[in-house]
């Protein structure tokens, strides 16, 4: 009716014209420019990443600003990119959130911490893994207590997603899901696995550098607070559009509990309730919480894109182009971009509001918390 009456009319029909290009990037490096120049004014630190270079041939960096006062009790944490390409995303929701919400002064007791591009190569080669195709969210173990058990399905299912014939593939893996269910065939594929460094979802056999940097800087700016929040930024997970806030603790939890009030309906890796399955060695399990006095609220915000099948199928095309050595590498870049950063406009409008809401949210939360 409307377009209609429009066309009658004679009057130029209303085009959708979309802000959100301010805030998304193209590029690991118009993202860190934009996210640098949205900082300025408030304290900065870029930390190098050693001897690795984005495609334009220059150097990597995970960038930090600081908001507040530095002796704050509460501090939020806003980090991006820890699984590289899905910092588009991130970074356009933390340059959002400093041009609008994020307007100086904040209360006395209350600081904001914006972690940038946690795995910058990632980010700048449209990888979800480090270069040492390591899954950053699968390495926060502590190694000093050895290597995490693999679920012991995990080597069926590569074995299954790895099968060269097409045809076969499919076969074993409809079986596969017959026998065990999606819920476990997807445990057992995204859990973390520590025995196949070609593999997907594979967590490392040590710490890595990009790890040690978020430890460094938790260290730094974690030390003497009452209160850290924490809110990791992803996306490729859950219902297009949808922003899933995973809580670390489970329902039991008074971090739970408060994640409710903050924030509406939350859920959690330990019951099921979450789109992802429980995984080993997250960036949750680096806050050492049970050392310190400091109440902790971890979550993660994941944004749903396509199907898990899509972004299974881009994750096997980039693992196969680029350690393989089968299939076009640029042809699988084209893939996972489209899986974990959607060029659509009102996807993007909706990631930036959900972004804005939640870290408001987390902000009046922390605000609200009884004096300590
Ligand atoms: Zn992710």
């Amino acid at each position: 009716m409307h377009l209609y009456g429009n066309l009658l009319s004679g009057q130029p029909e209303r085009q959708h014209i979309s802000m959100s290009a301010i805030y998304y990037s193209q590029s690991y490096r118009e993202a860190r420019e934009k996210f640098l120049q949205a900082a300025s004014g408030l304290s900065q630190t870029a930390c190098l990443l050693p001897g690795l270079r984005g495609p334009d041939g220059l150097p990597l960096y995970t960038d930090t600003a600081y908001l507040g006062p530095r002796d704050a009790a509460r501090l939020l944490i806003v980090s991006s990119g820890l699984h590289g390409i899905e910092g588009y995303a991130g970074s356009a929701i933390q340059i959002h959130t400093l041009k609008h919400i994020l307007q100086p002064p904040l209360p006395d007791n209350l600081a904001v911490l914006h972690v940038h591009a946690l795995n910058p190569y990632g980010f700048a080669h449209d990888l979800r893994t480090n270069a040492d195709n390591i899954d950053l969210n699968r390495n926060f173990h502590d190694w000093t207590q050895g290597k995490p058990q693999d679920h012991k399905l995990a080597g069926a299912v590569h074995d299954i997603l790895f099968d060269q014939s097409l045809m076969r593939r499919y076969v074993r893996a409809g079986a596969f899901l017959a026998r065990y269910g999606a819920c476990t065939a997807q445990a057992a594929l995204t859990q973390g696995q520590f025995s196949n460094p070609q593999g997907l979802f594979y967590g490392g056999q040590a710490l890595t550098h990009e790890a040690r940097i978020w430890r460094v800087l938790l260290d730094r700016y974690g030390a003497n607070r009452s209160h850290i929040v924490h809110l990791d930024l992803h996306t490729g997970l859950g219902q297009r559009g949808h922003g899933e806030i995973i809580v670390a603790d489970g329902p039991d939890s008074a971090m739970f509990e408060r994640a409710k009030d903050w924030w509406g309906p939350v859920t959690s890796l330990s019951d099921g309730s979450s789109v992802s399955a429980r995984v080993v060695g997250d960036i949750c399990t680096s806050f050492n919480r049970a050392a310190s006095a400091t109440a902790h609220t971890l979550a993660t915000l994941e944004f749903g894109t396509v199907s898990g099948y899509k972004v299974v199928e881009a994750l096997l095309a980039d693992n196969r182009a680029r350690l393989q050595g089968r299939g076009s590498l640029q042809v699988a870049r084209d893939k996972m971009r489209k899986v974990f950063y959607p060029q659509d406009v009102l996807w993007q409008e909706k990631v930036l509001n959900r972004g804005q809401q939640v870290i408001s949210a987390a902000l009046r939360g922390l605000q609200d918390i009884k004096p300590d």
